[in-house]
């Protein structure tokens, strides 16, 4: 070992000083309000209360002792890994969360996860030096970084030959699509200088399946106080890889900016919204190199096209056509400017610090070089503009409240745009014809339907044509092969909890209640693993099965069924509403428990008292759904038709988007006027793919995202917005920490909690503890495990707070801290 240079042993000095002074009180983080948790000490105690000295001012508050929170020793400050803190803590947690941010270590460890802050603002941290700095190094060699993972899983996948997948969760404008960048870039940078015979570091398997490995280990908490020299130092350019790329690596980064303008808009949370889900498959030859990617996708938010709010914007591709289209833009009919469109000039144009103009250029550029044609992306314009287009019919009433046009230029270019002809689109707008009985029938629509069908229409086209783009874009970079094996990352909105909860709501806190369980349940099946090697006997709940219950509640369906799947039987039900729909729920769930049906996740369905609606208790928190436009936005409606009017497009694009609608069936007049194909009767309705709901295209898909993930190695990014105003260096406390409960951070440390999360091998338990034992150990040799054992022994630990393994000594929580106050004191 080399001497400590002096700047280290004056660390040390500090260190032991700080310690001194931390042991004379009795530390504690105290709730607060608005600061979230305050730190103090113990003054006395009574009864259950404490009477505790606040640090800062040294004002006294009582307190109850269970409100209580251990601090940890001033060592554990900064740790790499939330999961090496001794006492768990809410409190603790986030105290380190924002030490580390404050020194602009943005990202840290908790066990299993990363989590990543969002700075806010650029950050030297991703340059080609920093690349290399991650690469072929293990997770604790370099400071906590989204490259490490990118870099852990590009190894495992190289070692074991399995299929890898990232999960990136958080809240709008957490950082999830950055992040996802950032892997994506990383794993570009080192495919692109692969070679066949690449060695990989053998040890890297380990640190994979052990999350919570060694404490404390002396040099990862003097490298945690700041962000390591080489990456504060930044230097090389944001992509300085990208010269040596190869084409298919460009058309990879190329596919985001064109998902980006098509599938993000500026929300009051973020200036770039992704407004869907996403799974980007990268595929990688077996020699490393890169063999092509695929897209997935999930709930795109289409209703933005036709509204928003005032504060908004429509998705980023209409402003840039309107900014930048240039000669295109006559082609396709758009004159004037974003103040003539109504589905535009109702809400915010413009995002600050964006030109989309420039932005134009890139999309054009990016659709380049994936290589769609300039005839296919024409297509995807054509759709755009004619959505604008549609904005602007005007439809107005007779005196027998019957829609009508009074200006049919309006749909001419609308039908000029489409391929279809004018008179049948105004007839299956304003009068479609049904089949009531066996005779057909023209039902006036009113002014109000006829908008809606507008409206839906546009809807339908923006998601169908954003559904095209990302085949064209798989077809051109999708190349299976049954050698290839893949890094997915899942970019996805976290856990939602508004004001009002709505539909949207359930389908994604829906899909964050499975990615929990299916997190909670590789956690316990690694701990269940590595306490099974280590030999330990352990009686532990599978805590994914804990969250099994919610999920049935909502996705459960056959004999017993769930809430989406109630709400697909009410949608085809005759004089169903959102209020018939709602009781029945109420009928199943509340009544069903006291009549001792048994209905899935019983408990944790509650009736709302006042509004129209249901509670869900959540893992993360019970949230209060609200039903009104359930029965619509699950049906997704629009009338037959208008579909036919579409599918029989002379515009091939046009066409086949609605190719499914071809051969539909006339569908007899339901009782809301004109047909759509939930009226039709069950039957038919539900057995041709084209008119599943919305319910059971999500869940379909959500299964089969489960499966994909199943068969791979999971690795878990949690972001978090550390506060509301898009600012650089502000933390909000409480925002914090309600987010932590969202993303499983806190869920995580519970279960870790249950289990020991503090684990060292047997040589650095003794080297570091064997000062408190003088002469138990006898000199020369003796096996690892019967040190620990007379370690122990003298120590006086109580059994039930560690277990002596094979390799490893674990810890319940706290049991390190009173250990390193033991050293302390000597
Ligand atoms: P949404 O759910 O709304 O799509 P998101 O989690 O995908 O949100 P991002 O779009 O990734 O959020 O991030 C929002 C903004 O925050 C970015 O446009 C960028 O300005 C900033 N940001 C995020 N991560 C970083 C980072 N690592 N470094 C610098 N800035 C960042
Ligand atoms: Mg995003």
């Amino acid at each position: 070992m080399p001497a400590p240079r002096p700047s280290e042993s004056a660390e040390a000095a500090r260190a032991a000083a700080q310690q001194a002074e931390f042991n004379e009180k009795k530390w504690v983080w105290v709730p607060d309000d608005k600061d979230g948790y305050l730190a103090g000490w113990v003054n006395k105690e009574e009864g259950d209360f404490g009477e505790v000295i606040m640090a800062a001012g040294g004002d006294f508050r009582t307190v109850p002792l269970y409100a209580l929170s251990k601090m940890n020793p001033p060592k554990f400050d900064r740790v790499e890994d939330i999961a090496d803190l001794t006492f768990l803590n809410e409190a603790s947690v986030v105290n380190n969360l924002r030490l580390r941010f404050g020194s602009g270590a943005i990202y840290t460890y908790s066990g299993l996860f990363l989590v990543a802050i969002n700075p806010y603002q650029s950050l030297p941290l991703y340059s080609d030096a920093i690349v290399q700095q991650y690469r072929n190094k293990r997770r604790d060699e370099n400071p906590p970084h989204i490259f490490a993972v990118a870099e852990r899983a590009w190894v495992n996948m190289g070692e074991e030959r399995e299929n890898q997948s990232i999960l990136i969760t958080g809240e709008s404008g957490a950082g999830k699509t950055e992040s996802t960048k950032k892997v994506i870039q990383y794993l570009a940078a080192i495919a692109t200088d692969v070679h066949p015979s690449h060695s990989r570091s053998p040890t890297i398997v380990s640190s994979a399946t052990m999350p919570n490995t060694g404490l404390p280990r002396s040099d990862s908490f003097r490298r945690g106080h700041t962000v390591s020299p080489s990456m504060s130092s930044g230097g090389g350019s944001h992509l300085t890889a990208r010269g040596r790329l190869g084409l298919l690596e460009r058309q990879i980064l190329q596919a985001n900016p064109i998902l980006e303008a098509f599938g993000n808009a500026q929300t009051q949370r973020n200036n770039n919204s992704s407004r869907f889900g996403k799974f980007v498959r990268i595929t990688f030859a077996p020699d490393g190199s890169i063999a092509g990617a695929n897209i997935d996708w999930y709930l795109l938010e289409k209703s933005r096209v036709i509204v928003r709010s005032e504060a908004e914007r429509s998705f980023h591709v209409f402003y840039q056509l309107m900014a930048g289209g240039g000669a295109l833009k006559e082609n396709l009919l758009l004159g004037g400017g974003i103040e003539d469109y109504e589905y535009l000039n109702k809400s915010r144009r413009e995002v600050d610090g964006v030109d989309d103009k420039e932005e134009w250029s890139a999309l054009k550029g990016a659709l380049d070089t994936v290589g769609l044609t300039p005839a296919e992306q024409s297509d995807l314009f054509r759709i755009v503009a004619a959505i604008l287009h549609i904005g602007n019919i005007a439809i107005t009433s007779t005196r027998a409240d019957d829609a009508v046009m009074p200006d049919p230029s309006q749909a001419e270019r609308v039908c000029h745009l489409l391929g279809i002809p004018v008179a049948e689109f105004t007839r299956a707008v304003l009068r479609p014809r049904t089949l009531a009985g066996r005779e057909w029938v023209s039902q006036a629509r009113t002014k109000q339907q006829a908008l809606e069908e507008l409206g839906a229409l546009c809807k339908m086209l923006y998601e169908k044509s954003f559904g095209a783009l990302v085949d064209k874009i798989n077809l051109a970079l999708d190349r299976p092969s049954s050698k290839s094996t893949f890094i997915g990352v899942l970019d996805i909105a976290g856990f939602e909890i508004f004001e009002i909860n709505a539909y949207e709501q359930l389908l994604i806190n829906y899909t964050n209640e499975k990615l929990q369980q299916f997190f909670n349940h590789h956690m316990f099946v690694l701990e269940q693993e590595e306490y099974a090697r280590e030999g330990i006997k352990w009686e532990y709940v599978n805590f994914g099965l804990d969250l099994q219950p919610t999920i049935d509640l909502i996705e459960a369906s056959g004999s017993i069924i769930g809430i989406l799947s109630c709400l697909d039987e009410e949608c085809i039900m005759p004089r169903a509403t959102d209020l018939t729909f709602t009781n029945k729920l109420h009928g199943m769930w509340a009544a069903g428990q006291e009549n001792g049906v048994r209905h899935p996740g019983c408990d944790k369905y509650e009736p709302t008292r006042f509004d129209q609606g249901f509670i869900i208790q959540h893992y993360a928190a019970r949230v209060e759904y609200r039903t009104d436009g359930w029965l619509e936005k699950n049906k997704d409606p629009l009338n037959d038709n208008l579909t036919r009017v579409l599918a029989a497009s002379s515009d091939r694009y046009v066409a086949s988007l609605f190719a499914e609608y071809a051969d539909a069936p006339p569908t007899p007049a339901g009782p809301g006027g004109a047909g759509n194909m939930f009226t039709a009767g069950k039957k038919r309705a539900m057995k041709k793919g084209a008119f599943r709901t919305v319910a059971q295209r999500h869940k379909e898909q959500l299964s089969s995202l489960m499966t994909q993930l199943q068969a791979t190695q999971p690795h878990f990014v949690r972001c978090i917005v550390p506060n509301s105003n898009k600012k650089p260096g502000r933390v909000d406390i409480p925002l914090v920490l309600d987010q932590l409960r969202c993303n499983g951070v806190l869920e995580g440390i519970r279960i870790a909690r249950l289990g020991y999360p503090n684990r060292l091998p047997f040589v650095e338990f003794r080297q570091r503890y064997e000062v408190l034992t003088p002469g138990i150990i006898p000199r020369g040799y003796m096996d690892g495990r019967e040190a620990c054992r007379r370690m122990v022994k003298t120590l006086e630990l109580d059994e039930a707070i560690f277990k002596i393994g094979t390799s490893k000594i674990f810890f319940k929580a706290g049991v390190l801290a009173e250990l390193e106050e033991r050293r302390d004191m000597l």
